[in-house]
């Protein structure tokens, strides 16, 4: 951890950064997300396999963004959204410096994005085992039961929106959901605009999400939420060989069109 704190220690006295997210250790088993602003805060900055927050949903934020420069530790899904997130063109107004630890627990502090993507496809993540084992339970079913279950797990929900809150994804300043001139999706949790909120979430995600499971490990009902994304990028990825966050000028498939694309719709 000395290592980390020193590397951080660094960066505060030769002015590359101001803030740095990272984590610190919680009462609970899982280390929470920390802000430090002065180098005597260095000594409460750790990183172990548990940390699995996706710390890049705070580069989103005003009052993360004012701090100019900005140092973040990130874990494999943190850099996939940095990726992801590069490509789609959102750190103009902010200067990052990113840093992760890897398996040998070296420090390292990448120079540019660059090296960010070459170190993420040199370690792209499988899909969870976890996730596999439910996705092809609920693929065994016939889509009858399949329906059944998602409108039994949506009508839990109750349109908290931690799992929009969580996602670094999820950035429009305003959600479609807070319109309500017209309002397309009714505000109170109620079996049918819950289904719309989550259909809604789910396409503005295909293809960009990056399977990190915040969303659905947040969600305080339980819903595994992030499964639909998760089936959406296994679609894409066997039909357009497409995978989020993962280059840097990455050809998403929901982002490009081919003028020769079979499907007349398009022209
Ligand atoms: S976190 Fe769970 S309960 Fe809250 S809006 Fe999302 S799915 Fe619904
Ligand atoms: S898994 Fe959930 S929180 Fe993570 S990027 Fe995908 S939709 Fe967002």
């Amino acid at each position: 951890m000395k290592l980390l704190q020193n590397k951080v220690a660094e960066l505060f006295e030769n002015g590359t950064i101001n803030l740095m997210i990272g984590f610190k250790e919680a009462l609970t088993k899982q280390p929470v997300p920390c802000f430090i602003e002065k180098a005597s805060e260095i000594e409460q900055l750790i990183y172990t396999k548990d940390c699995k927050n996706n710390l890049s949903v705070y580069l989103h934020k005003p009052e993360v963004k004012q701090a100019g420069k900005i140092g973040i530790l990130a874990n494999i899904a943190t850099l996939r959204a940095l990726v992801q997130l590069t490509s789609e063109n959102q750190f103009w107004d902010i200067e990052k410096t990113v840093l992760t630890v890897n398996d040998k627990e070296e420090v390292i502090v990448f120079s540019d994005m660059e090296e960010v993507e070459a170190y993420v496809q040199a370690n792209f993540p499988e899909f969870s085992e976890e996730d596999l084992k439910l996705l092809d339970y609920l693929e065994s079913l016939s889509r009858e039961d399949r329906w059944k279950y998602w409108t039994e797990q949506f009508s839990a929900c109750i349109k908290c929106y931690a799992c929009r809150a969580v996602c670094p994804m999820c950035y429009c300043p305003q959600c479609t959901v807070e319109c309500n001139q017209p309002q397309w999706i009714k505000t109170s949790a109620q079996t049918t605009g819950n289904l719309e909120w989550h259909i809604m979430r789910a396409m503005h995600l295909a293809g960009r999400c990056i399977n990190c499971g915040e969303c659905g490990r947040i969600c305080p009902v339980g819903i595994p939420v992030h499964l639909l994304t998760v089936k959406m990028n296994q679609d894409l990825f066997k039909e357009f060989g497409t995978k989020s966050g993962f280059a840097l000028k990455g050809d998403y498939a929901l982002n490009s069109f081919k003028p020769d694309d079979k499907e007349g719709f398009i022209k």
